[in-house]
């Protein structure tokens, strides 16, 4: 169980790109990344040519902290993509975007990625019916997902929907009319990632 507790909108500099770490805060001019789109650091502003490793790295390194996840649920990520079939980064995506708390976050139950983790930790989120805790459990099709919880955690969740209303929900997934509960309808597709990944980058870096 491990999870990043440093400067959000750092990682955002040091990818040259977005990536909403924070939820809202990135949405408003308070993320450093309006202010400082630079790479970090006393060399962020130096002219720094990249090398192949180099790119490979930081596309490996970028979906990761996308996601949330260290170095070594990552590569046991890769490895059952690599021996299922098909192409092995998309399905590295794929089991990526299907982890619990991403669903949730997908579901607009919270507003960051590191929020909906907490959400599930706090056993909030129960899916057929049960409790899971685990944030990185892996949704299926048919599954339903529900929030949980005492009246003032659920209210919580409600005004966090009600902030995230005109996001919309990734075909995979269908939101009741209750706001609260969903189903996994189907696995998610390559076209529902959100951000610009070269996963083919991430498979040269671990094939080498
Ligand atoms: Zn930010």
């Amino acid at each position: 169980m491990a999870r990043y507790t440093g400067p959000a909108c750092r990682i955002c500099r040091r990818h040259g790109l977005k990536l909403f770490l924070k939820g809202t805060k990135c949405t408003t001019e308070k993320c450093p990344f309006n202010k400082r789109g630079f790479p970090p650091g006393q060399h962020g502003k130096a002219r720094i040519k990249m090398s192949d490793y180099g790119l490979r790295l930081r596309e490996k390194q970028k979906v990761k902290k996308i996601y949330g996840v260290f170095e070594r649920q990552f590569r046991r990520y890769f490895a059952v993509a690599a021996k299922t079939r098909g192409v092995t980064g998309e399905k590295l995506l794929e089991l990526l975007e299907r982890r619990l708390d991403n669903t949730v976050f997908r579901l607009g139950f919270a507003t960051s990625r590191a929020q909906a983790r907490q959400l599930v930790r706090h056993g909030h989120i129960h899916v057929n019916g049960r409790p899971v805790t685990l944030p990185s459990f892996t949704v299926r099709p048919g599954q339903a997902i529900r929030v949980a919880g005492t009246p003032e955690q659920i209210q919580r969740v409600r005004q966090t929907r009600e902030l995230l209303q005109d996001r919309a929900v990734p075909p995979w997934l269908t939101r009741a009319a209750d706001e609260l509960t969903a189903t996994v309808t189907a696995v998610p597709a390559r076209a529902d990632v959100q951000f610009p990944i070269q996963e083919q980058l991430i498979v040269e870096l671990y094939s080498k």
